[in-house]
């Protein structure tokens, strides 16, 4: 069996800092390694439904965002094939039989669906699609026989789920999904990109992000209100680094190149840090202000993100073709779903159509039933 990619979005917001260094940067080096056979990129409108039920404007509003934010990354229509969630309904159907495969309790366990509980302030009114949603991300990986799964480690608990269901579906009904595989930036700091605000998760949903396509001002006004080490007052204080998110999102972004341009001396070509470690050093034992790491982090956000707006800037103006990429990419989608769900009928017995055995043995039963009677 080859390598079968497949990641996904939920269209609930624009996407941020923690998708690109999370799973977008990971999709696009995939993609332009080549390693794979099949990648495939959903945008999971179906499942953004479950907590936006009552604002479906908003999850309509913003697939055409992540598509750009897609495209503009780098992702490429012509080596994955994008599509949508909800123009591929044999995934329900999947999700319908993998349903038994899991308990109520199961899924109550799950450490990132009780962590998104609480930030939706859902208390006792949990919607049943919402709970169940980790089972349909177990179908949006299987219909495509996917192994590797490019993600952040808040979707760890989803793949182990979905790794849980493959196994009692194949024990029970024969050997037919495939067992996916998390992948992981090889860079800790990206695993998990924290808020603006220092809360452990750059989110949509909670509102503290920083999004890929802000403008350079409004980066720069979220860069400068960013939350650091709060016991950091004055400018010689040892400052906190680690869990301070200016410096998580140094460690994610900024590359050499980026301190040998911004602090290196124009006259005397020395250069005042070479490096994070040298950057962190001076934090930690005082002399060293936010507001300098802050600018510093600024130019290299601002660096990389540049080029990414110039290229939606021209996406923008071809928003029919957009569309486009995202049907046709769903048909694609489509036909391999089906061939996936007749193969996951056919396995569990539901496949009554070609089921000659079937309507054979009920014929004789019949027949038998019959005999007996009328002797
Ligand atoms: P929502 O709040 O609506 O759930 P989200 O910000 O969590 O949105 P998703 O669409 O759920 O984003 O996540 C898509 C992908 O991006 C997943 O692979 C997830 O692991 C990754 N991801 C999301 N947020 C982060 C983050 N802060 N750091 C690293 N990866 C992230
Ligand atoms: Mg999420």
């Amino acid at each position: 069996m080859g390598n079968i990619i497949l990641t996904g979005d939920r269209p609930t917001g624009k996407l941020h800092l923690g998708h690109l260094v999370g799973s977008l940067r990971e999709r696009v080096k995939l993609q332009d390694l080549g390693n794979y056979d099949e990648m495939y990129i959903e945008i999971a409108d179906a499942q953004a439904t479950t907590d936006n039920f009552g604002n479906i404007q908003k999850v309509k509003d913003n697939i055409i965002e992540v598509a750009l934010d897609y495209l503009s990354c780098g992702i490429d229509p012509n080596k994955c094939t994008i599509f949508l969630q909800s123009e591929v309904p044999e995934l329900s159907d999947l999700t319908f039989y993998y349903m038994n495969l899991v308990t109520v309790a199961r899924l109550q366990r799950n450490p990132t669906v009780k962590q998104e509980i609480i930030y939706r302030d859902f208390n006792n009114t949990i919607p049943v699609g919402f709970m169940t949603y980790p089972i349909s991300q177990a179908a949006d990986i299987t219909a495509f026989d996917a192994n590797i799964i490019p993600v952040g480690d808040d979707q760890l608990p989803m793949i182990e789920q979905t790794r849980e269901i493959v196994r009692s579906f194949n024990r029970l009904y024969g050997d037919t999904l495939v067992e996916p595989k998390a992948v992981l930036p090889q860079n800790e700091a990206c695993h998990r990109l924290p808020g603006t605000d220092g809360q452990a998760k750059m989110s949509k949903s909670i509102g503290n992000c920083i999004y890929i396509s802000d403008s350079r001002e409004e980066v720069k006004k979220k860069v400068m209100s960013m939350y650091t080490d709060p016991n950091h007052i004055k400018i010689e204080d040892p400052g906190k680094t680690e869990g301070n998110p200016v410096f998580i999102y140094l460690e994610a972004f900024a590359e050499e190149k980026h301190f040998l341009e911004y602090f290196k001396n124009k006259e005397t070509g020395e250069v005042e840090y070479k490096n994070l470690d040298e950057l962190k050093a001076h934090y930690e034992r005082g002399g060293l202000g936010d507001m300098k790491v802050k600018k510093f982090l600024f130019y290299v956000l601002d660096t990389t993100l540049e080029p990414i707006r110039e290229k939606r800037k021209e996406l923008e103006n071809n928003i029919p073709e957009v569309y486009q990429i995202l049907f046709d990419g769903s048909d694609k989608a489509r036909k391999k779903a089906q061939d996936t769900l007749k193969k996951v009928k056919k396995a569990i017995g539901l496949d009554y159509r070609n089921d000659q055995e079937l309507i054979q043995s009920t014929i004789e039963k019949y027949r038998n039933n019959n005999r007996q009677s009328e002797n």
